[in-house]
């Protein structure tokens, strides 16, 4: 029988002992408009952004917390969630010592971000079927595995994770199991959020990058247990989130509907596009996708990735990640974009 998760065990030393640092806005937190700060060094003379921002984004976090329908102190914000992804490495792993697991072909930043801060990774690979080998994943788990990161709907893939199989992980697992769901507004999945309270083990990862179009905001968010958030928020840079990208993500948040037309339009597309791709002759197989993009098999990628190039048209090559050789990855793009990418497929055949 396994051990019942204690968060405290897997918090690094130094991360727990660490007095975080205290900001100006953090010390003394009232906003009426006729006190007058004199504490933070910042210029008096308004700019409009002359004030640091928020560094608890409380207006955002609660305005997601309720689009999402999670209670506000379940939820971090970073610059992206690779920065999350980053700061999750920084509380948990110990560089040197510890390992975490990831399930290739996968998002590469887990690697990236592995390598950076000095975590050794173990890989097991996903099935053909692009599914976790769930047996295989905890038969190779050690004391020092600390992370196992799991990505649903998967990039380069676009398959969502089967749900028992994530369950029987999030069970299995003697460590933390990160979801990644940037693609989650692309399926008709729930999100894990929903099922936060059941795993104190659990941290959800989503971001406004994708399904919601604000790429160049730089906006990730976490959730987790109060505990976990709360480690998160010693160790993050103070305003880690700036006052332009809080500001335009509240703004577009106001209106959900117009997100919501976007998805619908993009889920649209790539139905189409999966019945046009079948009709390219080198095209062998079109992978199921619940993402915005479409992993496909071709004769020769690294031919046809040129050609596609040489049409004005860039796609992404996977051929090199495991279970995907001669496989491109194409993102679904607006109508026109579609056309021309399979007008270009055609005449390359
Ligand atoms: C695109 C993507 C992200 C997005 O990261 P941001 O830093 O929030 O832009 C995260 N995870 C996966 C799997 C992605 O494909």
């Amino acid at each position: 029988m396994k051990k019942p998760f204690d968060i405290q065990q897997f918090i690094r030393p130094n991360v727990l002992s660490m007095k975080p640092y205290a900001s100006a806005r953090d010390e003394f937190k009232d906003h009426q408009a006729d006190l007058v700060f004199l504490d933070a060094n910042e210029n008096p003379y308004d700019t409009g952004y002359n004030r640091y921002p928020d560094p608890q984004q409380i207006d955002l976090k609660s305005r997601i917390a309720a689009i999402k329908n999670v209670p506000v102190n379940h939820v971090f914000l970073g610059n992206g969630s690779d920065e999350v992804l980053d700061l999750i490495f920084r509380a948990f792993c110990e560089p040197q010592k510890d390992e975490v697991m990831i399930l290739p072909p996968t998002y590469g930043m887990y690697e990236v971000l592995a390598n950076l801060n000095a975590i050794h990774i173990l890989k097991v690979d996903l099935d053909t079927d692009f599914q976790p080998n769930v047996d295989a994943i905890l038969k190779q788990q050690s004391s020092s595995t600390k992370i196992l990161f799991l990505c649903a709907p998967n990039n380069p893939t676009g398959n969502s994770i089967d749900e028992d199989k994530i369950e029987a992980l999030l069970h299995g697992f003697n460590g933390l199991v990160v979801i990644d769901e940037a693609y989650i507004d692309f399926t008709t999945k729930d999100s894990w959020s929903v099922r936060l309270q059941e795993f104190p083990n659990l941290i959800i990862t989503q971001t406004l990058s994708k399904a919601y179009g604000l790429a160049g905001i730089r906006l990730g968010i976490c959730y987790a247990s109060e505990a976990i958030i709360r480690i998160l928020n010693r160790i993050k840079p103070p305003y880690n989130v700036n006052m332009l990208t809080q500001e335009k993500a509240l703004e577009d948040l106001k209106q959900t509907a117009i997100i919501d037309e976007k998805i619908t339009k993009i889920i649209a597309q790539r139905r189409w596009l999966v019945s046009e791709l079948e009709n390219i002759c080198f095209i062998e197989k079109v992978f199921p996708s619940e993402a915005n993009f479409l992993l496909v098999k071709v004769d020769n990628a690294d031919k046809r990735y040129e050609q596609l190039i040489n049409k004005g048209i860039v796609v992404r090559n996977r051929t090199n990640q495991p279970n995907c050789y001669n496989c491109l990855r194409f993102t679904i793009g607006t109508p026109m974009d579609n056309i021309k990418l399979l007008s270009a497929l055609k005449q390359i055949s």
